[in-house]
């Protein structure tokens, strides 16, 4: 590791890294075939204490800093990107909206459960028609007594059907057609009315679960409303900030991973009586990766410091995302170059590496979205 992380960072770095190849490793394949040793894999993360590292233990957390777990799921995205995006969303998009927004009694429900990994976490934001423009959202949650009845559907809903806690935004005024008429509300899988449906066949994260969130006159009380009525934009906006951190972790252990293989075979791969090594082509795709990975870490890690200090950092999050998502996306590409026909079989990581680095072009808001988060703050 070339940037300079604290002795405690280091630590949490190498109990992850070890349990990963000890443990992960040997099931990273089947994981994307095996459905059930995903809720295996997710019992020993939470026996390890990743569901809550970077929250405070007042809630139950570890109490330690975003940059400890960002390393954590660096590390665990370098065997299965499936298992990252799971406990990815779990901590930023599902426990943080919870942690920032909550009332002391959604707190106290939730978070402690949460952070101990007994109850999984969810966001529910994309709809059919409301993906990018995610402000157009169409899920009505109609006034009613003291609370509200929601009606509508999410789709392509990471950890959809593990979660017991699902965040979600709902219009309450719909009055406003933008994004100042969502609210956000925070809702448990056995409320009657709301059902998990299974989601579409997918390209990568072939491990991590998704699914399509149906509510049919969900009723909630106000007390499951998350911040103010037409805060839920803002409540969201303001978690995928810090969900974009985690990745642009997660899409750079993918391209840290990628490189690793890479530079494995071509040092073994003998053609016109030489290793692939040998040719200068080679070392070039290399040394390009080596570098982009190098940058992606700078950027990442950078953002989170932001954090950390408490400065503004909503520009650095989708910059570390966008460029980390698209070197992983092309460190998978060449690393399948480099392995040539082999590289396209089944029978080596690197094109799973490849199926997965895609996701993180799209997943917390597309490249093209991210460029117009940090156009709109330079402008
Ligand atoms: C693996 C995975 C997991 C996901 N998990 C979740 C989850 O847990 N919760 C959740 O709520 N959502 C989740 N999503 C949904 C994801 O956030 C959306 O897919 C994403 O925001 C894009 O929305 P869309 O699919 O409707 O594409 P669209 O918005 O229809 O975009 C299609 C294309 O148009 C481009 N585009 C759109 N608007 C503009 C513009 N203004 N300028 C330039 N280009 C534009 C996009 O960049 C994209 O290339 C997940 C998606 C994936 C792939």
């Amino acid at each position: 590791v070339v940037m300079l992380f604290t002795q405690d960072q280091l630590a949490v770095q190498a109990l992850v890294k070890d349990w990963c190849h000890q443990k992960l490793l040997p099931y990273s394949k089947q994981l994307e075939k095996d459905k059930a040793l995903l809720k295996e894999f997710w019992v020993e993360l939470s026996e390890l204490g990743l569901c809550g590292l970077q929250f405070p233990e007042e809630y139950g957390g570890a109490g330690l800093e975003s940059t400890s777990y960002l390393l954590a799921i660096e590390e665990i995205a370098k065997i299965s990107a499936s298992l990252a995006v799971t406990l990815s969303v779990h901590t930023t998009v599902g426990i943080l909206p919870i942690i920032t927004y909550g009332t002391a009694a959604q707190k106290e429900s939730y978070l402690p459960p949460m952070t101990a990994g007994r109850w999984i976490g969810a966001f529910g934001l994309t709809e059919p028609s409301a993906g990018s423009d995610a402000g157009q959202g169409k899920m009505s949650a109609r006034r009613e007594g003291d609370g509200y009845i929601l009606n509508g559907e999410k789709i392509f809903i990471t950890n959809a059907h593990l979660a017991q806690v699902f965040v979600m935004t709902a219009r309450t005024h719909p009055e406003e057609k933008g994004p100042k008429g969502l609210s956000a509300f925070v809702l448990e899988k056995d409320t009657p009315g709301f059902t998990v449906q299974s989601g579409d066949e997918k390209l990568g994260l072939q491990g991590s679960d998704w699914g399509n969130l149906v509510c049919n006159g969900v009723y909630l009380p106000e007390t499951q409303r998350l911040g103010a009525e037409q805060e839920g934009f803002k409540i969201f906006m303001n978690s995928l900030d810090q969900g974009r951190i985690s990745i642009a972790a997660l899409a750079l252990g993918i391209a840290e991973a990628a490189l690793e293989d890479s530079i494995r075979y071509v040092k073994e791969r003998q053609q016109f009586g030489q290793t692939l090594s040998c040719f200068q082509a080679t070392q070039f795709k290399l040394a390009t990766m080596a570098t982009e990975i190098e940058a992606a870490r700078h950027l990442t890690y950078h953002a989170a410091r932001l954090k950390e200090a408490g400065q503004p950092f909503s520009k650095e999050a989708s910059m570390a995302k966008l460029y980390a998502s698209e070197t992983a996306m092309r460190c998978a590409n060449e690393a399948v170059q480099l392995f040539g026909g082999y590289g396209y079989t089944t029978d080596f990581k690197v094109e799973r590496y490849f199926r997965d680095a895609k996701s993180t072009e799209i997943v917390e808001g597309t490249s093209q979205i991210q460029r117009l988060v940090i156009a709109k703050s330079l402008l």
